[in-house]
């Protein structure tokens, strides 16, 4: 009796676990497919914004980029990832200055850690979404960002916004301010000065005297 008590409830189980099972699969069947048809979507792919697939200079529609070879980017990097070379230009003033030569960056051993990014005084850099970036071989990871044709003249520096002149004249008020207080302060350090080294200099007419003393006890 027991066993046939037995069986019935096995069925039952089995049953029950069947139906969660096809809940599941009907769930699944009507729900939107996130899969993707890779590389068949390529065209239509959409790539996140914030994915960092490799380190890029950022150019501006004339090809500058505003990296000025600080260097910075190359030591707060922790995998030894960029490698700079400079070189010396001569400018229409005669003067010479530092430019970027080569900007080496080795996709290979970069961790996406962004610090290079983050730390860059010129914003410079950016991380680029594309992320089809397999090859054969690892020296082909190994990439120059200043890759295209520098263009001539120097890039246009953004026009400075212009200072509210209330705000200007303060400014100026108190630059002035300053200027006169520390003129003051120096005046009277000057004068404070003097006044110490004037037992200096008495002390050899006191010595004079004394000697004259001297002299007149000794006749
Ligand atoms: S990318 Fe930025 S931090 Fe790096 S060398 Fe150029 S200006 Fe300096
Ligand atoms: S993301 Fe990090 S590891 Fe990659 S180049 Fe920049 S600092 Fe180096």
């Amino acid at each position: 009796m027991s066993n046939i008590k037995d069986y019935f409830k096995g069925a039952a189980q089995g049953l029950k676990s069947l139906v969660q099972g096809m809940q599941v699969t009907g769930k699944e069947l009507v729900t939107p497919k996130v899969t993707e048809q890779y590389p068949e979507n390529r065209g239509t792919l959409e790539i996140s914004d914030r994915f960092r697939a490799e380190l890029t200079l950022i150019y501006d529609a004339e090809g500058h980029h505003k990296c000025i070879a600080c260097g910075i980017c190359q030591m707060n990097c922790p995998n030894g990832t960029i490698q700079l070379t400079t070189k010396m230009v001569d400018l229409p003033d005669g003067k010479k200055k530092r430019k970027l030569d080569k900007y080496m960056y080795d996709l290979g051993s970069c961790t996406f850690c962004m610090l290079c990014v983050t730390t860059c005084p010129q914003n410079a850099l950016e991380f680029s979404n594309d992320f089809e970036q397999a090859v054969f071989t690892r020296d082909k990871l190994v990439k120059q960002l200043n890759y295209r044709p520098e263009p001539e003249g120097e890039p246009a520096a953004p026009a400075k916004p212009a200072m509210d002149p209330e705000k200007l004249a303060r400014i100026k008020a108190e630059a002035l301010a300053k200027a006169a207080k520390i003129k003051a302060e120096k005046e009277a350090a000057a004068k404070a000065a003097q006044g110490e080294e004037k037992p200096a200099t008495d002390a050899p007419a006191s010595d004079a005297s004394n000697k004259t003393e001297n002299n007149e006890t000794n006749s």
